[in-house]
């Protein structure tokens, strides 16, 4: 099997400082690195707002020099409120070109960023704001009245309160500072926070898939892992047009949404509006993307608004495709490629390792169903159990562990805020542990099971949901599909599987019989669904995770824990 080669991650940051003045700072690495070569006038950011395609100035290109100069105001600006380094600015904002300002602005500042999914109602914006303590919230006036207002008391360590007048409402909101205001009356000038590699830069929530969301702390020297990264996995090469689709209130949406592309000095598209199958292919196909980071939720909605749809469409621009956030099925990368001739790379990361870890390469077969092998400089183990403190690891193909990564690679979590237990039990001797499951196969590609919480124990055999889904899917009348084990006495579990069909299947039993006898014979008795559900939508998280811990906590009637980031009540 190949093992990436090692890389001293310390060393490399340590001698990237001493050529660096001593200092690492994202914002200075994004924008600030690439003002003495050409980029400088190139667009960092290409903004497309929701009138588009109707009306041509839709489209906003900012250069580099003038986002650096944006954002230099905007950290003069927190610097004369007097907000410190180190503390906390949280956003609540849609994908608007000052949102990008206010993030570059607040790391600029040596101020730490968490942009919060402009989504969320007042609970999760409260919980979230109270334990990260936020001193600064940049929002939308008409979101302040909504969702602000009502829990502003509880807000007990926030002073500025800098607000885009979406609504003409501002005048009326007693302690608001008026955000172009603000920078209308600030210094342009050169500034920068000597942050040191360890300095904290960004806090990022968990989806909540498993339980109550988590914030991990990332740090500034991060940045060296999301310039490489996105190099190595997601293929950028200048002159590129990169596509996120990740909101920025997700960690993908932060660390490649705005951080790899614009540090690697390529063009980062930003489309200001709302999910539909028709706009995204103009996106695709109209503005030459080149390099397109989407997740297989997304994928799947694609394929629910048909082939016919994408058939309109040329996507020979498209060079690169890649997905993340839950297991990519053959079903979707066959799908893909079949109808938009892309072909999809699967990577897998978490918003605790800040950065794509296990990638499919551009230089590399894509392997259907794996999520790829250990990128460049990162050790990745699969830990079958633990003995007295001590890992054991899986040492053959095919056997399952829970997947670990060595320490040290610079986007790595440095705490869980308000939790350091927790954070301290993810960690044994020199290895993180992720909570996920894995295999490996014979030429090294990493096949994903399921995450530990999610893996069902039936008749002696340990199943990962993702295999059960995935062959469900390769029926033709399913679109999507969740797999949760539920309790029997003789069994341990058995199977169920909760199933959406594509829109021209009726919901028939005697079509949940064809779909249980499909599984019988591919999966084979053991393991195969003992029972179908139909529904018409999975529960989801709000970045696309199928949250099958609240499948099971209906089925079984139990609480049903943490909802803040579900998606819509079923
Ligand atoms: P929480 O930790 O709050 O339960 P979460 O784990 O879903 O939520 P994220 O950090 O956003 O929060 O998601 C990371 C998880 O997403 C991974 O641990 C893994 O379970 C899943 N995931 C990400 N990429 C892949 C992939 N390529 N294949 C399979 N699973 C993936
Ligand atoms: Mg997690």
């Amino acid at each position: 099997m190949k093992k990436p080669p090692i890389i001293n991650w310390s060393e490399k940051v340590a001698e990237f400082v001493e050529e660096n003045q001593g200092f690492i700072n994202i914002c200075y690495e994004a924008l600030d690195r690439h003002l003495s070569t050409t980029m400088r006038d190139r667009p960092a950011i290409r903004y497309v707002d929701n009138s588009w395609p109707d009306k041509s100035e839709a489209i906003r290109d900012i250069s580099f020099i003038e986002l650096a100069t944006e954002t230099n105001r905007f950290a003069h600006a927190l610097k004369r409120l007097g907000v410190a380094k180190g503390e906390v600015l949280f956003s609540l904002c849609p994908r608007v070109p000052e949102f990008y300002t206010v993030a570059f602005g607040a790391l600029r500042a040596g101020v730490v960023f968490s942009p919060l999914f402009s989504v969320f109602g007042s609970g999760p914006i409260l919980s979230r704001m109270r334990k990260g303590k936020g001193k600064v919230l940049f929002t939308l006036a008409s979101y302040y009245r909504k969702k602000i207002l009502p829990i502003r008391s509880s807000l007990v360590d926030l002073k500025y309160l800098i607000l885009l007048d979406d609504d003409g409402s501002l005048n009326q909101i007693d302690d608001a500072i008026d955000f172009h205001q603000l920078m209308h009356d600030s210094d342009p000038s050169y500034i920068i926070e000597k942050t040191s590699p360890t300095d904290p830069a960004l806090l990022h929530f968990t989806s909540g898939t498993t339980g109550e969301p988590k914030g991990a702390i990332h740090v500034h020297e991060a940045v060296l892992y999301h310039k490489f990264s996105g190099l190595i996995a997601l293929d950028l090469r200048p002159d590129d047009l990169f596509w996120c689709t990740a909101d920025p209130g997700w960690v993908t949406g932060t660390s490649y949404g705005i951080l790899s592309p614009i540090c690697n000095g390529v063009t980062l598209l930003v489309d200001g509006a709302e999910f539909s199958a028709e706009r995204w292919y103009q996106i695709l196909t109209k503005l030459n993307v080149t390099n397109w980071y989407t997740a297989p939720t997304a994928l799947r909605m694609l394929m629910r608004a048909g082939s016919d749809l994408a058939r309109n469409y040329n996507f020979k621009n498209v060079r690169y495709g890649a997905s993340v956030g839950e297991p990519l099925n053959p079903e979707v990368i066959h799908w893909v490629k079949e109808n938009l001739g892309i072909e999809m790379h699967d990577n897998w990361w978490q918003t605790e390792t800040g950065g794509i870890l296990i990638s499919n390469y551009a230089n590399f077969p894509v392997r259907p169903g794996a999520m790829g092998v250990p990128m460049t400089g990162i050790e990745i183990g699969l830990v079958k159990k633990v003995e007295n403190n001590n890992l054991i690891f899986v040492d053959r193909p095919g056997e399952q562990g829970e997947i670990a990564v060595k320490k040290g690679w610079p986007s790595m979590f440095v705490n869980y805020l308000g939790d350091p237990e927790k954070y301290q039990r993810c960690f044994i001797d020199d290895w993180y542990l992720s909570g996920d499951l894995a295999k490996f196969d014979e030429d090294g590609y990493y096949w994903f099971v399921g995450r530990k919480d999610d893996v069902i124990k039936t008749s002696g055999h340990l199943v990962g949901p993702f295999e059960i889904e995935s062959l469900l899917m390769e029926h033709e009348a399913v679109l999507e599909s969740a797999a949760i084990g539920i309790p029997d006495p003789i069994a341990g579990e058995l199977i169920k599987a909760f199933v959406v069909v594509k829109s021209d299947y009726k919901k028939t039993e005697e079509l949940k019989s064809k779909i249980l006898a499909y599984a019988r014979v591919r999966l084979g008795v053991a393991i195969a669904p003992r029972e179908i559900e139909f529904v018409d939508n999975l529960p989801k998280t709000k970045s696309g995770k199928i949250m099958r811990r609240l499948l099971k906590a209906r089925q079984l009637g139990l609480p049903e824990g943490d909802l803040s980031t579900l998606e819509q009540p079923l």
